[in-house]
């Protein structure tokens, strides 16, 4: 999951991270009066940044600085509603503008291969990471956490130096690292990501200068996997930004990842369902999507599932694949029977049920008389009728 700008930086706070105040606001009217008491603060500017769960907001023009209140109620205007990749803008943050004097890249990621928690730090700030990793991979530093011990004291002053981030700022740095670390640890999360983490100036009441590293930019996301552990967290889900499918699969308890494919797929067991893409590929078809219906499957949960694939206009044909166990393959019939009738696009369906019940299912199937229903009696027919089909199947339009 996803967290938007402002929460996240909600999480880093919670660490003791230094992120600059600000505000989210709603209306125009609303970043005006946000950005009133920065500027009475003697801000020169403030920032107006769009808040969505897409990145690259400043080259698309979601983020913009403001000299006065009016102007920061005319920059959120044009910001608010504003499209960014597909996603409309519905709030913005404002904070008084950071006088930036260097930019750089720091993130946790979740290294797989090496088990480890990663933390990659650039002086190439600023930027999409995946700028630097495609112009100039060797900006990129790595340093692995201990996967007991955490991050490290010299491993994060390993990292400063790598990334320039001496002298007066190395205290500091270890800090931040170290925060953003525990900030992956403590939300299980599976990203933490500052982009730009700045050396900002700013003017003491003395008059004199000062620099110090800030947190300009947060991007966080969760491991979904996680999510019971933290509720306080799942508040923070921004429903309105997902995919319609993806809500609609988590509220039914389905799993269902959209993969770009033709073959819709139907199957229960994570396992059964991997086994079934990696069929279709093998037989040359592509799998429009990952779907484990879960145990114990009922009709109801049949309906849904069907709804949840046929939601993708590529899908061209699909493959039921179930093994009874637990979940009756008299009931998944009746549910794929009823779940034709409420659907108004219909595409040719291959369906291979074993297990408890199976010759109940196939007589319900052929009684059906649906003609876009066929059945097969071994995974490998029905995987190879159903890339046979798909094919066959005209494009939609
Ligand atoms: P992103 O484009 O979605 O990653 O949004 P960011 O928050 O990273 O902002 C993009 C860029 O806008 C940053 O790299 C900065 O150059 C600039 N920016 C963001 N906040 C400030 C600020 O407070 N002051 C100034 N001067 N520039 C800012
Ligand atoms: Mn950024």
């Amino acid at each position: 999951m996803k967290l938007q700008e402002f929460h996240a930086k909600r999480l880093l706070l919670a660490k003791g991270l230094p992120v600059p105040h600000h505000t989210v606001a709603e209306t125009a009217a609303g970043a005006r009066l946000a950005a009133e008491p920065y500027f009475a603060g003697g801000a020169e500017k403030v920032v107006v940044k769009a808040q969505v769960l897409v990145g690259g907001r400043g080259k698309a023009g979601g983020v913009k600085l403001a000299s006065t209140p009016e102007e920061t109620e005319q920059v959120a205007t044009q910001i608010l509603g504003m499209d960014i990749k597909g996603t409309t803008v519905g709030r913005v943050l404002i904070a008084p503008a950071a006088d930036i004097a260097r930019e750089f890249y720091l993130a946790c990621v979740l290294d797989r291969s090496s088990r480890r928690i990663l933390l990659m730090g650039s002086a190439e700030g600023g930027v999409e990471i995946e700028d630097i990793a495609a112009s100039n991979p060797d900006a990129i530093k790595q340093v692995h956490a201990h996967p007991h011990l955490g991050l490290l004291d010299y491993q994060a002053r390993t990292m400063a130096f790598a990334m320039g981030l001496g002298g007066p700022h190395l205290r500091d740095f270890v800090t931040i690292a170290q925060g953003v670390y525990r900030t992956m640890i403590d939300n299980d999360a599976d990203l933490v990501e500052i982009n730009p983490l700045a050396i900002v100036r700013e003017v003491t009441a003395d008059g004199s200068t000062r620099e110090s590293l800030q947190c300009l930019d947060a991007k966080i996301t969760i491991d979904d996997s996680a999510l019971t552990r933290h509720p306080e967290l799942e508040l923070m889900r921004d429903v309105a930004e997902e995919d319609p499918v993806d809500v609609a699969a988590r509220e039914e308890g389905i799993s269902f990842i959209r993969l770009g494919g033709t073959i819709g797929c139907m199957v229960n067991g994570a396992g059964l369902a991997m086994t079934t893409m990696d069929l279709i590929k093998r037989a040359g078809g592509e799998p429009a999507n990952f779907l484990d219906i879960g145990g114990g499957a009922k009709a109801d949960k049949v309906a849904a599932a069907m709804s949840l694939i046929l939601a993708d206009s590529h899908v061209r044909a699909i493959l039921v694949n179930i093994f009874g166990g637990i979940a009756r393959g008299d009931e998944v019939a009746h549910g794929l029977v009823d779940a034709r009738g409420q659907q108004e696009r219909h595409v040719p369906m291959v369906v291979r049920i074993v297990g408890t019940n199976a010759a109940e299912a196939a007589r319900i199937l052929a009684e059906s008389g649906d003609p876009d229903i066929q059945t097969a009696a071994t995974l490998d027919e029905a995987v190879a009728r159903v890339v046979a089909v798909a094919s066959a199947a005209a494009v939609p339009a």
